[in-house]
C-alpha cells in the first residue's frame, strides 16, 4: 500500500505532536512532548494525525490532550458512520439483517444475512476501534445533585 503524502508528513505520533505546536506556534518541550505521547498513544495514529491537521481549522487555541482525544473520537465516530448498513433485497421485507436457513434436522433458524455480515467486515476493515475511544463523562444520582 502506498503511504499518502499526509502519511509521509507525519510518519508517527512524534511528527503528529511536533505538527500540533508548530501550526500554533507554540514551542514543545521534552516533558509536554511526552505528555501528548503519552495520553494519545492508545489512539490510531490516522486519527491522531487527522486530529493534529484539522485542528487549526476548528479549534482557535492549542488543544489539550483532552480536546485532541474527543477530535479524534469524533473522527472515528464519523468515518464509522459513513459506512451504512442498508438491508439487502432478500431480508428487508421479513427480518432486515436475518435470514432464515433450515438445518439438518429440518429446523428452521435465523442466522445473519450475509448482507449484514459483510457490513460488519467493512467496519471490521476499516482498522479502526469499534469501541469508544473515550468515556463519557460519569453521571450522578439525584441524592448527589440535590444537598
Ligand atoms: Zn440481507
Amino acid at each position: 500500500m502506498t503511504k499518502t503524502l499526509l502519511e509521509h508528513a507525519i510518519p508517527d505520533l512524534t511528527a503528529a505532536i511536533a505538527y500540533l505546536f508548530t501550526a500554533y506556534r507554540r514551542p514543545l518541550d521534552t516533558a509536554t512532548g511526552l505528555v501528548y505521547e503519552h495520553q494519545l498513544a492508545a489512539i490510531p495514529l490516522r486519527l491522531v494525525r487527522e486530529a493534529v491537521v484539522q485542528a487549526p481549522d476548528a479549534r482557535p487555541f492549542l488543544p489539550t490532550c483532552a480536546e485532541l482525544k474527543a477530535d479524534c473520537e469524533s473522527l472515528r465516530l464519523h468515518a464509522l458512520a459513513a459506512l451504512v448498513w442498508a438491508p439487502c433485497a432478500q431480508c428487508r421485507d421479513a427480518q432486515p439483517g436475518w435470514t432464515a436457513v433450515t438445518d439438518a434436522a429440518g429446523v428452521e433458524r435465523l442466522t445473519r444475512c450475509r448482507c449484514w455480515t459483510s457490513h460488519q467486515q467493512a467496519l471490521v476493515n476499516t482498522g479502526l476501534p469499534l469501541a469508544p475511544l473515550i468515556a463519557l463523562p460519569a453521571g450522578r444520582e439525584a441524592e448527589e445533585v440535590t444537598p
